[in-house]
C-alpha cells in the first residue's frame, strides 16, 4: 500500500492558503511530517483522513481514490487527530467495545479478543477498567492510538501526538508507533524533531503550505557533512555574524551563544566543524539553504 497525493493546493474561506501544491510519495513504513506550528499538516491530515477537500489535486492510497471513494478508505484508515474527546465516565475497554462494535465488529467474541489484544498492545491491559477521565496525557494517547487500530488500518494518520507528553510517556508513546510501521503507512505530523530522527524513515519538511524537502533522514544528514559549522560567542557578536554567514540555528549553551552556520567551506577562524543531526537539516531547510520545491506542475490523476 502506497499513499501518492498530486498537487494538493487549499485555501480556506478566510482567505488563508494553507496548502500549495503539495505532492508526497508515502511508502509502507513510518513517515514523518515535520514542520511549525501553521505550516499546514493538520490541514493536509483531515485530507488524507477523508474529512476535508482540496480545491485542487489528488490522493490515492494504493488502487483507492481518496477523494472520491471516501467510504473504502474509512474502511481501511486509522485517525488519530490532533484533539479528541473522550467520555471521562465510561472505562477504557468499555469504550473501545464500544468503538469496535461501531467499526463492525458485531460477535462478542470477536470483539472481547480484538479490545483485548488492542489493550495488550497500547500497554493499557492493566488500567482498562480505570475511568478515561482518570488517564493521563500519555495514556489518552495511546487510548487513542487503540482506538485508530481498530480494524487494522492500511493507512494510520497521528497528527501532532507528542505535544504536551512529558519525556517519559513521550518515549512509551513512540515505541508503541515503532511496531505498527512495518506492514501499513504511518504517517506522523509533529513539530518536534526528535519525534522524527528516532522513528521515521522517511520524512518531509513542510512551511507555510509547500514541501522545502522530501528525504530519507539519515541520507539528508550525510548530505550536509560537511557543511555545517560551529560557533560560540557572547550574545552581542550574533547580529555581525549574522551578516556575514549562513546563521541556521542559535542556541544558548551556560549563559554563551553556540550559533550554527550553513557553509560549503571553513567560514573562518574560530569555526569547528560538526556532524549534521536532524535540526540541522530541519533548519537548513526552513532557510531555503537545502531542499526542492515542487513547483514544476506534475500531471494529475483523472478521477
Ligand atoms: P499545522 O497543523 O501545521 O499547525 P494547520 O493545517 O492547522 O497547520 O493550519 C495551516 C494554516 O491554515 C494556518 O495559518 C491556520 O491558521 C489556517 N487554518 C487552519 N484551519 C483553518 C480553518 N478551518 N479556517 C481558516 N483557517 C484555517
Amino acid at each position: 500500500m502506497h499513499l501518492s497525493i498530486r498537487n494538493i493546493s487549499k485555501t480556506y474561506p478566510n482567505g488563508v492558503r494553507a496548502l500549495t501544491n503539495v505532492s508526497l510519495d508515502i511508502p509502507p513504513g513510518m513517515f514523518g511530517l515535520l514542520g511549525p506550528n501553521g505550516a499546514g499538516k493538520s490541514t493536509l491530515m483531515r485530507m488524507l483522513a477523508t474529512l476535508q477537500d482540496p480545491d485542487e489535486g489528488s490522493i490515492h492510497l494504493g488502487e483507492l481514490d481518496v477523494l472520491s471513494q471516501k467510504d473504502e478508505v474509512r474502511k481501511t484508515l486509522g485517525y488519530l487527530p490532533q484533539e479528541f474527546g473522550v467520555y471521562p465516565k465510561v472505562s477504557a475497554e468499555e469504550l473501545l467495545q464500544h468503538f469496535a462494535l461501531l467499526k463492525g465488529i458485531p460477535e462478542r467474541g470477536a470483539r472481547r479478543e480484538v479490545v483485548e489484544a488492542l489493550l495488550r498492545q497500547t500497554n493499557l491491559w492493566e488500567v482498562r477498567k480505570q475511568k478515561l477521565g482518570g488517564y493521563s496525557g500519555g495514556m489518552r494517547q495511546r487510548f487513542g492510538v487503540a482506538v485508530a487500530l481498530l480494524g487494522n488500518p492500511k493507512l494510520l494518520i497521528v497528527d501532532e501526538p507528542t505535544a504536551g507528553l512529558d519525556p517519559a510517556e513521550r518515549v512509551r508513546f513512540l515505541n508503541l508507533l515503532s511496531e505498527l510501521g512495518e506492514n501499513s503507512v504511518v504517517l506522523l505530523s509533529t513539530h518536534i524533531v526528535e519525534d522524527v530522527s528516532e522513528l521515521c524513515t522517511r520524512m518531509a519538511i513542510i512551511d507555510r503550505g509547500k514541501i522545502l524537502l522530501e528525504a530519507e533522514p539519515l541520507r539528508a544528514m550525510t548530505d550536509l557533512r560537511g557543511r555545517i559549522w560551529r560557533r560560540v560567542m557572547s550574545k552581542a557578536e550574533l547580529p555581525a555574524l549574522e551578516r556575514e554567514h549562513a546563521v541556521i540555528s542559535t542556541k544558548l549553551l551556560a549563559g554563551r551563544t553556540v550559533a550554527r552556520v550553513h557553509s560549503d567551506a571553513a567560514p573562518g577562524p574560530g569555526f569547528e566543524a560538526v556532524e549534521p543531526d536532524l535540526e540541522d537539516v530541519y533548519f537548513a531547510a526552513m532557510a531555503g539553504r537545502i531542499g526542492r520545491r515542487h513547483e514544476q506542475p506534475e500531471p494529475v490523476a483523472t478521477r
